[in-house]
């Protein structure tokens, strides 16, 4: 297999755009792309020709607007391009405008709103996104878009991450001209989301309920063998996994996805696959396509792929780590320090502005982060914590310190690692070790942002991230073009950086106990629960930043705010009844025929006069078991049956979270209990040690 030859295969990408496009069109649609100028509606009627004359070379009869509705999922309808030549004629032609590429209309009264539209006006329009290359999938051309409401709202994760590079670009230029570098055009965020997920047997995840409806297991015993031994991680990749691996990285790359680095994760059956990094909202639209690849790839494979944030209790959960930073288009990247970041003065604003966001929007970044399953994830098993802080490393920390002193730092040359091994090369020391406990790491020339969780798109964390640093680069230009002498400001902003900021670094183990006590004492902020933090949404600070920006206005933020709410009480409820579900029909029958069964194993031995110690109590156990069984479903149906359905969208949460989610895990825990002493063939549904050890 020829990676060059299939890498691309399926987009309407650069060469093909070069021999199907007249030059001036191509040059047009490529200054759109690339630099960002508004698309001429001229050319938009020979584009679309020559796309549907590509996509039908490839297969396709279809085309659909491909969306992002604020569900973490894509969406689209398919239109065929099938069109009647004259309405009395039967013969037909196919046929793709202009105005079908730029512009659709699903009717979209179904997805997420937050009330931005009422179902009598629920006209959503789809517009279509040129920077974002156009793919043919399943026979069908898929045009990626942004998704609004009539009145012009965001309604996806696309839109707002286009206003927001938006916002970027000429802040960030402003920075490089005051700095003297007065060439380039355009920067943009670029972004490498590492993916990471489980495997199944796709037999086994058929027999569980709550695999199928929630993506996770809501009950299980711990099995004998979790990740204690640590033999997953980076080693060998079994032989159907790497079937399927080999499957989906041919899919990934025909569709243009520069897929990169596969292994095995920590936990077993866990996996992961790290891209290439692009231009964020190509990253963003391509990981979420990626998302959607290994499900079907799996499929195909006989195998689940499972891309929640914790499907498994009792080991390591999957996050989706989104590496940052900002470029310029000729691949300038302001994070690179150079030989010398103590001069470096693009990076070290850049390292202040950074700080800087994180610190003053660690209430948002953390938003980004929240969703039930990560609920689950963060603050264990390897995940950072919920409180955000930031790793530099002691190298930068300590530049950074003494720039703020005012003294010029001496760095350190790196030393070799030396094995000792004569036949093995000296490896030159990176500048800082790895800190693997950190939400927020710097790692060499980017920053590493662990906290988002698999299932999500990374949208809204670049989102933030990319106006908190335009908000930073905007005062830091203010101040520099004003300034008498550049290298005193440059200092003068580390200083109040370090002054205001250095509360959010921390080099130190991020999971340790005490690092929750340094924190508070610190006065960061420790948002638990995606509860905690989805208030802050609404919050003052971030209403202002965002309008501040246009990235999104008060009426988006609100409405952000309670489609959030509403998936949080949708999402725990479906699990709720999911559980009770499984609680009432398969765990409760079969733990009671078993109880049953021992009664009567107990009796006919007492009757013979054999009475037998070990009997009895294991029937005392399971029967005190199905009892508590029996009891927390109850209790867990009463909670159910009694949602504050009628009262506002916050309370409604505030119950989900203080009374049905400790409801499910009571009736989770007496299950547990249950299986654990239950014999295998008896128990209703696949074990921990099947799904993750059976493949
Ligand atoms: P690490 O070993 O630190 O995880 P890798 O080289 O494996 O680093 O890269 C991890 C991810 O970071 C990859 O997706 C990679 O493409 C991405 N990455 C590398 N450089 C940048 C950058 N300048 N901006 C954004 N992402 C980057
Ligand atoms: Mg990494």
């Amino acid at each position: 297999m020829d990676i060059t030859e299939i890498f691309g295969s399926k987009t309407f990408g650069d060469a093909v755009m070069r021999t199907q496009l007249p030059a001036k069109v191509y040059r047009s649609l490529k200054d759109t792309s690339l630099l960002g100028k508004p698309l001429d509606p001229e050319i938009a009627d020979v584009v679309a020709t020559a796309m549907k004359d590509w996509a039908i070379s490839q297969g396709a009869t279809h085309y659909t607007h491909w969306f992002q509705p604020l569900s973490n999922v894509t969406a689209g309808k398919h239109d065929s391009f099938l069109s009647f030549m004259d309405p009395e004629n039967s013969s037909v032609v196919s046929e793709f405008s202009a105005s079908a590429l730029v512009k659709g209309e699903p009717d979209a009264s179904s997805f997420p709103s937050g009330g931005l539209r009422a179902t009598f006006e629920a006209r959503g329009y789809t517009a279509w996104d040129p920077t974002s290359p156009v793919f043919v999938r399943d026979g069908t051309l898929y045009i990626p878009t942004a998704f609004c409401s009539h009145t012009g709202e965001a309604l996806d994760a696309k839109t707002p991450l286009l206003r927001a590079m938006q916002a970027l670009n000429p802040q960030a230029l402003r920075i490089l001209r005051v700095l003297g570098c007065k060439s380039f055009r355009v920067v943009s965020p670029t972004v490498g989301a590492e993916q990471e997920y489980f495997l199944i047997d796709r037999a086994l995840y058929e027999k569980r309920l709550d695999l199928k409806l929630c993506g996770c297991t809501l009950l299980g015993a711990k099995p004998p063998k979790g990740q204690e031994l640590e033999d997953h991680y980076c080693g060998r990749i079994r032989l159907r996994v790497a079937d399927f691996m080999r499957d989906l990285d041919r899919e990934l790359w025909s569709l243009g996805i520069p897929s990169k680095t596969k292994h095995n994760e920590a936990a077993p059956a866990q996996h992961e696959l790290a891209p290439i990094y692009e231009t964020v909202n190509i990253a963003a639209d391509r990981n979420l396509l990626t998302m959607d690849v290994l499900r079907v790839v799996a499929k195909r494979h006989n195998l689940a792929c499972l891309l929640h944030e914790k499907p498994f209790a009792s080991v390591n959960g999957s996050g989706k780590h989104n590496n940052y930073s900002i470029s310029t288009n000729d691949g300038v990247n302001f994070l690179s320090p150079g030989k010398h970041p103590e001069e470096n003065k693009l990076f070290l604003l850049t390292l202040c502005a950074l700080i800087e966001s994180v610190d003053a929007h660690a209430d948002l970044l953390r938003l980004s982060a929240a969703t039930v399953g990560n609920d689950a994830r963060l603050g264990g098993f390897e995940a950072p914590p919920a409180i955000i802080s930031v790793f530099l490393g002691d190298a930068l920390s300590g530049m950074l310190a003494s720039i703020a002193k005012g003294i010029m730092p001496i760095l350190g040359v790196n030393g070799d690692v030396n094995t000792d091994v004569d036949i093995l090369p000296n490896l030159q020391k990176d500048d800082s070790d790895r800190n693997r406990t950190s939400p927020f790491a710097f790692t060499g020339n980017k920053f590493e942002f662990r906290m988002p969780g698999s299932s999500q798109s990374i949208a809204f964390a670049n989102v933030v991230l990319t106006t908190a640093v335009t908000d930073a680069f905007s005062r830091f230009a203010d101040r520099l073009e004003r300034c008498e002498d550049l290298d005193t400001e440059v200092a003068h902003i580390i200083s109040d950086t370090m002054r205001e900021h250095s509360r959010v670094l921390y080099n130190g183990n991020s999971y340790s106990k005490e690092w929750v006590e340094e924190a508070k004492r610190r006065g960061l902020p420790i948002l638990l629960s995606t509860l905690d933090a989805l208030d802050c949404m609404t919050a003052k600070k971030n209403v202002e930043l965002f309008s501040r920006w246009g990235v999104l206005d008060e009426v988006e933020c609100r409405a952000r705010h309670e489609i959030m709410l509403e998936t949080f009480v949708k999402s725990v409820t479906v699990q709720a009844q999911t559980l009770l579900h499984m609680s009432k029909r398969q765990v409760f029958p079969a733990a009671a025929a078993y109880v049953a069964q021992v009664a009567d194993e107990q009796g006919a031995l007492e009757r013979v006069g054999a009475r037998n110690k070990a009997l009895k109590a294991h029937l005392a156990q399971v029967n005190e078991l199905l009892d508590q069984i029996g009891e927390a479903t109850e209790a867990l149906r009463v909670c159910c049956q009694d949602p504050p359905a009628h009262r506002h969208l916050r309370v409604q949460a505030q119950y989900v979270q203080d009374v049905l989610r400790p409801a499910m895990e009571n009736l989770r825990t007496a299950c547990d209990e249950m299986e654990a002493v239950m014999p295998e063939d008896k128990w209703p549904m696949p074990t921990y040690t099947d799904l993750l050890h059976r493949i």
